[in-house]
């Protein structure tokens, strides 16, 4: 067995709600690897919920809507200084006006396509650029996005779009911080049952489609995605950046289903 020790690490993990949240799934296997973990949540009302959800896994709660620069840079300062460095940085972190969702992607409004855009992708550039002070050599960002950055999948409108920036995003920021020594790559998860997922128009018909279609025909686990999170975020990845890796049972491998798999 090759172990991962992330002892003596420090992590920051943007976006958690529950225990079920993709940032949570990843913290968690960050923490079992003996890394610090931060994790940030938004609205001050939830934080009783948060606090519940991710005792034992965060060691630092923060509130924070990634909007606010301010707060953003404040809260990374004093995470960066007090720890004396970050090594992982998580983006979970993903928003769209349910209307643009339900609509055609054609009548998105200006304000919707650019809050989905800021919310979901600037949040990612706007969030490293904050780290950077702070990263140590050898440190590694991952952010979580979705097969539609690449095809259509209907319903998903403007977050595809954000995704495909998202995903552009991660090339970019991986070309111009490799020379540091630090690492940007992206998790592709497939549908995982979460409260972001839920308000994607469909998405039980999506998870029903990719179960049956997939080649390993079934969903993937929040584990498993919190598994490949953490592979990419300690040495064993060191040589991996600007990547996009899917962790979605294979379904992107499929051009044509297998005619089969559509009648079960
Ligand atoms: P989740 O638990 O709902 O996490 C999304 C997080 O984004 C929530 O904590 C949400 O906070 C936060 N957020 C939204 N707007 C924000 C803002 N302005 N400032 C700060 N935080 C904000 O759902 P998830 O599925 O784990 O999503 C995590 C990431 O995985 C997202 O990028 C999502 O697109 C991606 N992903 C999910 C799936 C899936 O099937 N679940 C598949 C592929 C990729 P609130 O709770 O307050 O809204």
């Amino acid at each position: 067995m090759v172990p991962i020790d992330l002892t003596g690490k420090n992590a920051v993990v943007f976006g958690v709600t529950n225990e079920r949240s993709l940032g949570f799934a990843i913290g968690k296997k960050l923490k079992a690897a003996g890394a610090r973990v931060a994790m940030t949540y938004q609205g001050e009302r939830v934080r009783p919920l948060v606090e519940r959800a991710t005792r034992g896994v965060a060691d630092r709660l923060f509130e924070l809507d990634v909007t606010d620069e301010e707060r953003l840079r404040a809260i990374v300062r004093e995470l960066g200084q007090s720890w004396g460095g970050i090594d992982a940085v998580v983006h979970a972190i993903a928003f769209a006006p349910r209307r643009a969702m339900e609509g055609k992607y054609l009548e998105t409004t200006k304000e919707d396509w650019l809050k989905a855009l800021e919310i979901s992708a600037y949040s990612l550039v706007a969030i490293v650029r904050e780290a950077m002070p702070y990263l140590n050599e050898g440190a590694g960002v991952v952010a979580l996005s979705y097969y539609a950055a690449e095809k259509y999948v209907p319903k998903y409108n403007v977050m595809a779009i954000a995704k495909s920036a998202l995903e552009a995003s991660v090339r970019y920021l991986a070309a111009e911080l490799g020379p540091r020594g630090v690492r940007v790559n992206a998790v592709s998860a497939g549908p995982v049952r979460t409260v972001a997922a839920r308000s994607i128009p469909g998405f039980t018909l999506l998870w029903d489609h990719v179960e049956k279609v997939a080649p390993l025909r079934r969903n993937v686990s929040q584990e498993e995605v919190g598994n490949t999170g953490l592979f990419l975020l300690s040495p064993l990845a060191a040589g991996i950046t600007g990547e996009v890796v899917y962790v979605d049972a294979g379904y992107h491998t499929i051009g044509i289903p297998d005619p089969g798999t559509l009648d079960v």
